[in-house]
């Protein structure tokens, strides 16, 4: 049984490896092959949900939890900055994503 736990953990922690190195992809294919990197995503997720492994939070705003494309400052997404929050406007399917940023905010307040 111990064993076996073992073995989960270390499965986790691959699939959390490809997750990264897929994503780190899907940037670097996104200029000459954007449906590419949109299939990065594709496999990243299912990588994720079969593992039982979450996508690291910064990873997760490089695609959009709409339509899950990667998104790309300056191409597909529409990135703007509020109080406290900061918006992505999916340009695929228009949809919009807050992230809140109150730990940077709290940090800033106490120096
Ligand atoms: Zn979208």
């Amino acid at each position: 049984m111990r064993r076996q736990y073992k073995q989960k953990a270390q499965f986790s922690k691959i699939a959390k490896e490809r997750i990264v190195l897929l994503l780190e992809e899907a940037e670097k294919v996104y200029p000459e092959h954007p449906h590419l990197s949109h299939r990065y995503v594709e496999l990243a997720r299912k990588i994720g949900t079969k593992n039982k492994v979450r996508i690291p939070s910064l990873l997760q705003r490089k695609f959009c939890k709409h339509c899950y494309k990667f998104l790309m400052p300056g191409k597909n997404v529409r990135v703007r900055t509020h109080p406290g929050y900061v918006v992505y406007h999916c340009l695929e399917c228009k949809g919009t994503m807050r992230y809140p940023y109150r730990k940077e905010q709290k940090a800033k307040k106490k120096s």
